[in-house]
């Protein structure tokens, strides 16, 4: 596999600006003067390695530090930025397993707030230095009045040095996406020096003509004031220029290999008896298929004997059997004489489905062969080697399988599961490394069709309608924090009657570490003092793979009866003796994410219980929790989301099934992705080479970029 399309493991970034002489914006940071070693190294935990990755570091958003807000004039529910010196600060420990941090502020007016912070205890150390420095200290969050203390649960904050003040006030000022130790204002002071170094590295690539045409600024202006605008306007128009270029040059690609689509229509004909299929399965299961999957199967048979390369989307709500479809069609595969994979996102979910394409394919005489990250390196040429001499038909994996050493005899199939998670290029990677295999892709994300028709116009979908017969439905529950210790009562309950149960963590977006701290904390405090009775199991993604093996595996087989985790059981786990899921600080997840974590339970024939612990400071908190215990039904739920966040957020990277994008957003820039779109089918229809002098530096852009041409008609 050629360099160019490798990419990092959370998904294909199109990023075309920037792209431009690559010796210097391809200079890796850590030899940039004032970084070093170890700065680098931080900066690399977020996947910026050279001095382009940098420029293209957006902010995660812009705070307008030319005014802060005053304690007086803040109403609550407010999302405000306020800035203050710290008074004193202080913990308390109201309950074990549980600390309370609080610093009391005051403004420039002499108004005082309280910043609240839940199991932090190492704040106070760093709020009483600010304290003895008397530091100016800028804050973040939703206020909250009660009497009248105004206090700021969880607020983001930072504290600008004398010296970084002109980068981080009296000024709108970037805050980005970051990492444990790396401040906001080192981002910043990095961002600033190298744009005064690099920024005329970055070259136009878009056709005067479509800069003219669409009134856009240049690459460098847009470039520059991405990360500091003098103003709202120059942030717009930077913005409307870098999501322009990214979704036209996504458009081109799409408008090439449209082309080239139409005349390599070409794919393996299988030959499939559909009733030994059927009997197959109907042998293999203990339930029949529901009429969705037999029709899905049938879908994906037709597709598959047609002399076409199949490209078909399965889209089917948590727990509809999306599963059975992937086996049906992979059993089709087989019997025709093809090799057939399976790709999965984590590591958990490819164990689980080697788990049951084992049990359910073994006896009748197919081996399934699993490729992940963690097989030793005997293990791994054990199965590349049973795969590429075709002597084992399936495979099942992680993103591990579009390693370039794995190779297949003859790839007939390859099915993506939960295809969102995915970029691009990791599905198009895996598609070649068959001869235009067919291709089917899952997911359990309601697209819209319209946004569908745009970037896959050539997908066919079959949908997944109908839920297994004999499943209850999932009773959701609101409940306050002091009614927790009736919610254990109940899953004790449960417990006593032989069922499983989930307590998923909060949600601790600052670090990945402090996340696993409090996974240990929420599961030492379950174990000793909840459930002592019973076996508890804890799972997050900080655990090495065996050990995540082991402990699902043993959750599975019941050897755990709770399971403590954090999210990375979001996504596909199917243990149908779990009957309830509670969700602390539920009001912090996304409705997409809350959805799926409920979709963990409810998967037998067990009545099931989602509880969320949840007190929601906001009304977007809220309404999440009233949706979640109003109903069950995906589509309703991501309908409700985009209209509670905003397309911005719903469609932002990986729950969309879409690319993931840098700057654009495919459902708050629709009017831009309409735009680009006339204008790219245009230059490819007048120009279908790129070879005229003006398309030189796109032609270039494009072939760089990690979907490069060649990937065009892999579909
Ligand atoms: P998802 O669509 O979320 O991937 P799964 O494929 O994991 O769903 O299936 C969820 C559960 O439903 C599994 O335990 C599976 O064995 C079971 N299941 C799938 N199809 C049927 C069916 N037709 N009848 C009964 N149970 C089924
Ligand atoms: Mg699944």
């Amino acid at each position: 596999m050629p360099e160019e399309i490798v990419e990092s493991e959370s998904g294909s970034n199109l990023s075309f600006n920037g792209g431009v002489k690559t010796s210097s914006l391809g200079e890796t940071l850590q030899f940039i003067k004032g970084v070093g070693p170890h700065l680098a190294a931080t900066f690399a935990k977020l996947g910026i390695i050279t001095v382009g990755d940098v420029l293209r570091h957006i902010p995660r958003r812009w705070e307008d530090r030319t005014y802060f807000r005053m304690v007086a004039e803040v109403r609550s529910g407010e999302l405000v930025t306020m800035q203050g010196i710290v008074m004193g600060v202080g913990s308390t420990q109201p309950r074990p397993g549980m600390r309370i941090t609080k610093a009391v502020l005051t403004d420039k007016d002499g108004g005082s707030f309280t910043l609240v912070w839940f199991n932090q205890p190492y704040l106070e150390k760093t709020f009483k230095t600010f304290q003895m420095r008397k530091s100016q200290v800028v804050v973040y969050g939703h206020a909250k009045l009660s009497g009248w203390i105004l206090e700021i649960q969880n607020p983001e904050w930072e504290a600008p040095s004398e010296e970084e003040n002109a980068l981080s006030a009296n000024r709108i000022v970037p805050i980005y996406p970051s990492t444990e130790g790396l401040y906001q204002e080192r981002i910043r002071r990095l961002v600033d020096s190298l744009l005064k170094t690099h920024l005329n590295c970055i070259d136009e690539l878009l056709p005067p003509e479509v800069v003219a045409g669409h009134s856009l600024v240049s690459a460098q202006f847009a470039v520059k004031n991405i990360h500091f605008p003098s103003n709202t306007s120059e942030l717009t128009d930077a913005r409307r220029r870098l999501v322009f270029e990214e979704f036209y040059c996504l458009q081109v690609l799409l408008a090439l290999r449209r082309r080239a689509n139409s005349h390599l229509r070409g794919g393996i004909k299988f030959k499939i008896d559909m009733d030994k299929i059927r009997r197959d399965i109907a042998e293999m299961v203990p339930f029949e298929l529901t009429g969705a999957q037999q029709r899905s199967l049938q879908d994906i048979a037709s597709d598959l004997t047609s002399g076409h390369a199949m490209n078909r989307l399965i889209q089917g709500d948590v727990g509809s059997g999306k599963t059975m479809v992937a086996l049906g069609a992979m059993l089709m595969a087989v019997e025709s004489g093809y090799q057939a994979v399976l790709m999965a996102p984590t590591e958990i979910l490819a164990q689980q489905h080697a788990i049951v394409l084992r049990r359910l394919l073994e006896p009748l005489g197919h081996s399934v062969e699993i490729a992940t990250g963690s097989l030793t390196a005997k293990e791994k040429s054990g199965v590349r080697e049973r795969l590429i001499s075709g002597q084992s038909r399936l495979a099942v994996g992680t993103h591990a399988l579009i390693e370039e050493e794995v190779q297949f005899a003859q790839l007939g199939l390859v099915i993506i599961d939960e295809q969102h998670r995915f970029g691009v290029l990791q599905r198009a990677a895996l598609a070649k490394k068959g001869q235009r295999p067919h291709v089917l892709v899952m997911t359990a994300t309601p697209i819209p069709r319209t946004l569908t028709m745009t970037l896959y116009g050539d997908l066919d979908v079959s949908v997944l309608n109908e839920m297994p017969p004999g499943r209850k439905p999932i009773t959701t529950h609101w409940k306050p924090q002091s009614k927790r210790s009736q919610v254990y009562a109940s899953a004790q309950r449960l417990l006593i009657e032989g069922r499983q149960v989930y307590v998923v963590c909060p949600l601790v977006e600052e670090s990945e570490k402090l996340q696993v701290k409090s996974a240990v904390q929420l599961r030492e405090h379950i174990a000793n003092e909840v459930f002592p009775q019973y076996r508890v199991g804890l799972l997050h993604g900080q655990m090495k793979s065996d050990e995540k093996d082991d402990v699902m595996a043993q959750f599975k087989a019941h050897e755990i009866d709770v399971l403590v985790a954090t999210t990375v059981i979001e996504v596909g786990i199917d243990v149908p003796n779990a009957s309830a899921i509670i969700i602390e600080d539920a009001d912090r997840f996304g409705l997409a994410q809350l959805h799926q974590l409920r979709g963990r339970v409810g998967r037998g024939q067990y009545s099931s219980y989602c509880v969320l612990i949840a007190e929601p400071k906001t009304q977007v908190g809220r309404s999440r929790m009233e949706v979640m215990t109003a109903t069950q039904d995906g589509f309703i739920i991501a309908e409700e989301d985009l209209k509670i966040r905003g397309p911005g957020e719903f469609f932002g990277t990986k729950q969309s099934g879409i690319p993931e994008l840098i700057y654009g957003d495919i459902l708050r820039d629709q009017a831009i992705l309409e735009e680009t779109r006339e204008a790219a089918f245009d230059i490819v229809a007048r120009d279908p080479d790129l070879s005229e002098s003006e398309h030189l530096a796109l032609r270039k852009a494009l072939r760089r970029t990690e979907l490069g041409f060649e990937l065009i008609g892999v579909g």
